[in-house]
């Protein structure tokens, strides 16, 4: 893919990027495993400090900030703008809470003192996503800056400039050169750097077969990955639930960042009681929605990220109609320039059609009516994906069972997935492995070291 920034509202191209030579890559890792040995050292209060300043600046650039990203990813200017407000919350949060997240932790053991302690691994390679192109940075380099760890980022190729915004952001922040790193380089030559003996981790949000990739290269040199891939998150909403409400839901949870979240509600799975009300419903909202350019704060359509996504996404709701697919209302291309897709919901869904299994990644809705709850949690079982889903009940402790017996990382109840610093987000199956934000997500890169203090006369 070529490094470059198009416009996807329009399809124009707006500026091209040159992938690094060989060398200047090894330069750059060279330069970051350098600085490890001296960012290693410094306090959690320098750390910290270093963080809270790239959080202000973060803010400080809002607009500018947002308005890169709605250039080169489409997302509506105001949801860039929301998605810059987390990455600062973010990054923040690991700012605050690192030194207590990684502070010792006293063993109960039967004679002498033991304890764990936290320390750095090295340097780290993320490889981030274009779909929130701030905020994918913000969970992998905030908790692992205050590690101790140095940060090597192989950004999309499509959001260079996005890119490069953040490695300024650290640099005006006073960030010693090699701690935060941005790589123009392919995806096939990330995999590659994977091995390199100066690297001790890597981490990457995307497709299955860019994971795949990463995490083979990664096994084969002994190193840890951390995955968060794809998903087809369940919206089950019970006969109980509040109809209004949940439609009020099932519309941002699939049509926010025009339906490229790894954690959309993909999935509508409605009891048969209540789910013609539900579909007129959010047949209506959907179809209402005003297309246009994601700069102009009264649209509520954008387009997609690129040319390729509409094409592959229309593709795929073609594939599922030729299997016998239904389209409920949308299903096509929009007729104007840029990458536009339909509001669209495709029901009648059997195993075996592309909608069915396939991760569908943009504003299109799968509709699939059950008779009861087991049936709901069956068929939200029977997807690849374990990534997060939502159960929309009246009753929280229905929720709450139906929660516990869906295959995935995250459910929400009466809510769909969403993220927030403090909450831990990954997934299971083919969603991925390891977990990011939280606590949980600040010890993917750590030595975790026993420390046992004995006396020479304690028992072998
Ligand atoms: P993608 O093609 O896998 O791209 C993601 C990143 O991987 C990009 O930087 C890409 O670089 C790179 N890449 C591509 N091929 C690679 C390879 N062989 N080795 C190493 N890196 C490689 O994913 P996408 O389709 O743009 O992104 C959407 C996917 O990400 C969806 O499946 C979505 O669900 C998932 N996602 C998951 C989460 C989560 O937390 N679970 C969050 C957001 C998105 P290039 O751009 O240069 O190809």
């Amino acid at each position: 893919m070529a490094i470059q920034t198009i416009n996807p509202f329009n399809n124009k191209v707006i500026k091209n990027f040159e992938e690094m030579t060989p060398d200047a890559v090894d330069a750059a890792v060279g330069k970051a495993e350098t600085q490890f040995h001296s960012w290693k050292k410094t306090s959690y209060e320098e750390r910290s400090a270093l963080l809270h300043k790239v959080a202000d600046l973060m803010r400080n650039k809002k607009d500018q900030l947002a308005h890169t990203i709605t250039l080169e990813m489409g997302k509506l200017l105001a949801q860039s703008a929301g998605e810059i407000d987390l990455s600062a919350d973010i990054i923040d949060y690991y700012a605050t809470n690192g030194e207590r997240f990684l502070a010792n932790k006293v063993l109960d053991t039967e004679f002498g003192e033991a304890y764990i302690k936290s320390s750095p691994i090295g340097v780290l390679l993320g490889v981030e996503p274009w779909n929130f192109p701030f905020y994918q940075v913000a969970r992998f380099a905030a908790p692992n800056i205050m590690v101790g760890n140095v940060i090597l980022v192989k950004h999309a190729s499509n959001v260079p400039q996005c890119a490069q915004a953040i490695e300024e952001l650290f640099t005006e922040a006073g960030a010693p050169a090699g701690i935060y790193t941005n790589l123009f380089l392919s995806g096939k030559n990330a995999s590659l750097l994977a091995a390199d003996d100066r690297i001790k981790g890597v981490s990457l949000t995307g497709s299955e077969l860019a994971g795949a990739s990463l995490a083979e290269a990664a096994g084969k040199s002994l190193k840890k990955s951390v995955l968060e891939l794809g998903g087809s998150d369940a919206f089950i909403v019970l006969e109980d639930a509040d109809i209004d409400q949940a439609v009020e839901w099932a519309v941002v949870g699939r049509m926010n960042n025009t339906g490229q979240c790894c954690v959309a509600s993909k999935r509508m799975i409605v009891l048969d009681a209540v789910a013609d009300e539900f579909l007129k419903k959010f047949t209506a909202k959907l179809t209402g929605l005003k297309v246009g350019d994601p700069m102009d704060a009264s649209t509520e359509l954008g387009p997609l990220s690129s040319e390729a996504a509409a094409v592959q996404l229309a593709d795929q709701v073609q594939r599922s109609v030729d299997a016998g697919a239904r389209v409920v209302i949308g299903g096509k291309r929009i007729d104007r320039p840029g990458a536009f897709i339909q509001a669209t919901i495709i029901t009648d869904l059997k195993p075996g059609m592309a909608a069915y299994h396939e991760e569908l990644f943009g504003p299109v809705a799968s509709f699939y009516r059950v008779k009861d709850e087991q049936e709901a949690i069956t068929l939200a079982n029977d997807s690849p994906y374990g990534l997060g889903g939502s159960v929309f009940t009246s009753d929280k402790k229905r929720g709450e069972n139906i929660a516990d017996q869906l295959d995935t990382g995250m459910v929400f109840i009466n809510h769909p997935t969403w993220t927030q610093p403090d909450l831990p987000f990954g997934g299971t199956k083919r969603s991925g492995y390891g977990r990011e934000l939280s606590s949980l997500g600040i010890e993917e890169f750590v030595n975790k070291k026993l420390i046992r203090v004995s006396e020479l006369t304690d028992p072998f």
